[in-house]
């Protein structure tokens, strides 16, 4: 049998491993944070309109600059901003965030440059970074793995990253992150800073977001997706906000129409019915806070979390509570962190099984 190793890969990366979260099929999928709540049926229908229009001229490549689909990714934007509405010249999208982090480092990072995450964060920051070559470094986290301004400046001077990379709230933890922390980052380095916001949507009603710090920040990034909130994971559409100067660098590392127009038309469907697509996030947000409740009840503690997530600890044996869930066909994520697991807050139904599954397991 012949194996990577066999091969003539690049030597940074031998011996790494790929992006692995499982996908065992499971009635509860409670593991990577989707909006379990399915599309409805009149916007499915909608969307369906959308890419059958866009059929009419499949044949021509799509719109390069998808400038309709930034139009409204920019109104859409603008609805959570609390200044100048933002304009589509401020606005970027590729297939899912990951593939506009990827843009990032492509164009900020890269060969000889680092960036610099705060662990433990989302597990793809230091993936993306390894794949395009950046030297990954960590600054550390508070006790409780909050950021602070001060932490932040600190690791900034120590490892002078030319991209520092926060997670606001914070994957895997849902720990917020102020935005006094992100201008002290910024006024720390002279590198890109990119904020991580794929769970923006799940922030208390009226909190503010780092795009109100994009007035006079050219190297402020603001990362989101359709993933999460908007119940659109598997169209694979993420975003950008930020000064039309940096997006222009971003033209620079992209394949040419890298936005399918069966993409762009169903992200344009989904947009035009924001409301419907993100009825539930209400409900997921008393999910979680449900969560937030009821662990402590069965003996747990719970990691304060403004996303549609809850890291809880003090898990005698996280990997055998993960495999006991999952013969009760209940999938969550065992993200690395000792003694703790993540659970995604999904409908009403799919919570109370799984806290009484976990009850009788706990018992
Ligand atoms: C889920 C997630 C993403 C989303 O990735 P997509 O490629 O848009 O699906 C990005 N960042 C974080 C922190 C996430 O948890």
């Amino acid at each position: 049998m012949v194996g990577l190793s066999d091969l003539p890969l690049r030597d940074d990366l031998r011996g790494k491993k790929p992006y692995g979260a499982p996908m065992d099929p499971v009635t509860y999928a409670l593991n990577v944070n989707e909006n379990t709540h399915p599309v409805p049926p009149a916007v499915r229908e909608a969307i369906v309109k959308k890419i059958a229009q866009s059929l009419e001229t499949i044949n021509r490549y799509p719109d390069r600059e998808f400038t309709a689909l930034r139009e409204a990714l920019a109104r859409y934007a603008s609805r959570s901003h609390r200044q100048e509405a933002l304009d589509a010249s401020m606005v970027w999208a590729a297939n899912g965030s990951n593939e506009v982090i990827q843009q990032v480092l492509q164009a900020f990072g890269g060969q000889g440059r680092s960036v610099l995450g705060f662990p433990p964060s989302y597990s793809m920051h230091p993936i993306i970074a390894e794949s395009t070559g950046t030297t990954w470094s960590v600054g550390s986290r508070e006790s409780d793995f909050s950021l602070t301004p001060a932490g932040v400046e600190s690791a900034i001077r120590l490892t002078s990253p030319d991209v520092v990379f926060l997670c606001a709230p914070n994957n895997p933890t849902g720990t917020p992150v102020s935005l006094e922390t992100i201008e002290a980052a910024y006024d720390a380095t002279d590198g890109m800073v990119m904020v991580d916001e794929a769970y923006v949507e799940f922030h208390p009603e009226g909190s503010p977001t780092a795009s109100e710090l994009l007035p006079g920040r050219e190297r402020l990034l603001i990362s989101r997706t359709m993933s999460k909130a908007f119940a659109f994971a598997g169209a694979r559409v993420g975003y950008l906000l930020a000064d039309p100067a940096a997006i222009d660098a971003l033209r620079l590392v992209r394949l040419p129409y890298h936005l399918s127009g069966i993409t762009q038309a169903a992200a344009l469907g989904a947009l035009e019915h924001a409301d419907v697509m993100l009825a539930m996030v209400d409900d997921i947000r008393l999910q979680r806070d449900r969560l937030l409740r009821e662990l402590p009840k069965l003996g747990f503690t719970v990691c304060e979390s403004q996303a549609n997530f809850v890291l809880f600890g003090g898990i005698e044996n996280p990997q055998k509570l993960f495999t006991d869930l999952l013969e009760h066909d209940i999938l969550i994520r065992d993200v690395g962190i000792d003694h703790h697991l993540r659970v995604t807050a999904g409908t009403e139904e799919e919570i109370s099984f799984f806290l009484e599954t976990l009850g009788r397991l706990s018992r």
